[in-house]
Order: structure tokens, then sequence, then C-alpha cells
């Protein structure tokens, strides 16, 4: 039987300027699993991951989302489809409480009809809270974003990404910056995440996501180099070279 995928790329390939920085990467993301892509710095990570949230487009090849070709859809369409993005661009207004920063997410999504009921305006507050106390925000829904600490803005804007009850997360080095007890609570919440939902994350610290992942990609030089389970990667001969000295 063939795996249910959730996402597939087909020859998907991007050009800046004539440098080729993702070429002609052709792989599957299952559906219920979390999936790693990994790579050296410039491997084309981010690339690929702005190709796969619709930030702009492939110069060949396509995005596939449950059958449907997603080529020519613009960015906030994908959301609308159902993949939603943390870490690529900050969506947090500073000013805003906690709170306020995921309610007017909900809001975006739910659109302004509902908003001026006060039974759906409480509606939205009970989930922004929800959302945040899953996330590890529970305690801060009143402070203002800017007084976050770096690893709690970044759970915020999971919070603001889960917001749009996407199928499919997408993240982009969820633990850059951070210290290392702010990076095992993010690591322990993307597998929480990940029990509910399709998650698709990006980083280059492969000993990081080697225990947490159901599937790896390895992107190199912008062509995938290995695709697999996390066992027979760490096993790879050719993955084992490019790693090497990092
Ligand atoms: P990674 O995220 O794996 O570190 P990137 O996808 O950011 O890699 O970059 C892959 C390669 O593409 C790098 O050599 C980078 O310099 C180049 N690149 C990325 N974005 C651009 C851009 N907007 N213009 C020109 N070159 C780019
Ligand atoms: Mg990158």
């Amino acid at each position: 039987m063939t795996a249910d995928l959730i996402l597939r790329t087909e020859n998907l390939t991007r050009r800046f300027a004539g440098f080729t920085a993702l070429n002609d990467v052709s792989v599957g993301f299952e559906r219920g699993k979390l999936t790693a892509i990994i790579g050296p710095n410039g491997a084309g990570k981010s690339t690929f991951f702005n190709l796969l949230s619709g930030t702009f487009p492939p110069s060949e090849g396509r995005v596939v989302f449950e059958q449907r070709d997603l080529s020519g859809l613009k960015q906030h369409e994908f959301a609308h489809v159902g993949v939603s993005k943390s870490f690529q661009i900050t969506n947090i207004f500073p000013a805003f409480s906690v709170l306020e920063n995921v309610r007017i997410a909900l809001q975006a999504r739910v659109g302004r009809l509902n908003f001026w009921s006060r039974r759906a305006a409480l509606a939205l507050d009970d989930r922004a809270r929800e959302l945040l106390a899953l996330v590890g925000l529970g305690a801060h829904t009143r402070r203002t974003a800017r007084e976050l600490a770096h690893g709690q803005q970044r759970a915020l804007e999971i919070a603001i990404a889960l917001a749009a009850d996407p199928k499919l997360l997408l993240m982009d080095e969820p633990t850059a910056g951070m210290s290392p007890e702010e990076t095992r609570s993010m690591m322990d919440l993307i597998v929480q995440l990940a029990a509910e939902r399709t998650v698709v994350l990006v980083e280059h610290k492969m000993k990081m996501v080697m225990g947490i992942s159901d599937r790896i990609v390895v992107l190199h030089h912008g062509e995938l180099l290995a695709t697999g389970k996390p066992d027979d990667i760490r096993a790879n001969d050719e993955v084992k070279r490019v790693y090497l000295g990092q």
C-alpha cells in the first residue's frame, strides 16, 4: 500500500538570478507524521520551505496539497487550503497583548461578520486562551507581546499559526536563537502538536530532530540527498559525509 501523502512536490526548482537554490526536488510528506527537512547551511532548506508555504513561486515544478495543485495560489490562499507556517516571518503585533495577538489571528479566519456578535467574540476569546495554554503561554495572556522572552515569542507565533486550524503546520528552524532550556520545551511542544496534525519542520541541527521525527528529508546543494526514517538516514554514508565536521 502506498503512503497517504498530504503534500508532495514534483520536480521543484527555484533559481535566483541564475543561481539554482533548489533543483528538481520531488518528495512526499505523509499525513499525520512529523517530517524534518535537514541539511547544512545553504542547502536550500529555507528556499524549499518558502516554496511549500507559497512565499514565492517555483521556477519549475509544483507543490501538490491533498491532490490539489497549488501553483498560482497567493500566500494567504495557502492558509485557506490548510497550510500554515510559523517562524518564516514574524506576524506578531508587539504592542498588543498576547491574547489579542491570537484573537486577531482567529478573527482573520472567521471574518468580520461574526466579530460583532458578543457570543462569537467570547468564543474567540476562549479559543485564543485554549491555544495559548497549549503552547505554554496560559499564564501570560495579558502581557504585551514585546515583553515576552524570545522562546515565548516563538511559542506565540505557533499559537498564531494554529489559529488557522491548519492540516499542515510548517516551521522554519523553530529553535533558532533559543537557549538549551527553551529548545527542550520547544521540542516537547512540537511533539505534542505533531500528535494532532501533520508537521513539517526545517532544521539544520541534525541531532536535534533525529529523536522526534518520523521521517527525514536531507537536502544538500539544493538537491534531495536522501529521505527515510531517522535510523536509515543516520546510517546513510552520503549523509554522514555531508555532516562530517559539523
Ligand atoms: P538554507 O536555508 O538551507 O541555509 P537557503 O534556502 O536559505 O539555504 O539558501 C540556499 C542557497 O540559495 C544559498 O546559497 C543562498 O545564498 C541562495 N539564496 C537563497 N535565497 C536567495 C535570494 N533571495 N537571492 C539569491 N540567492 C539566494
Ligand atoms: Mg535557512
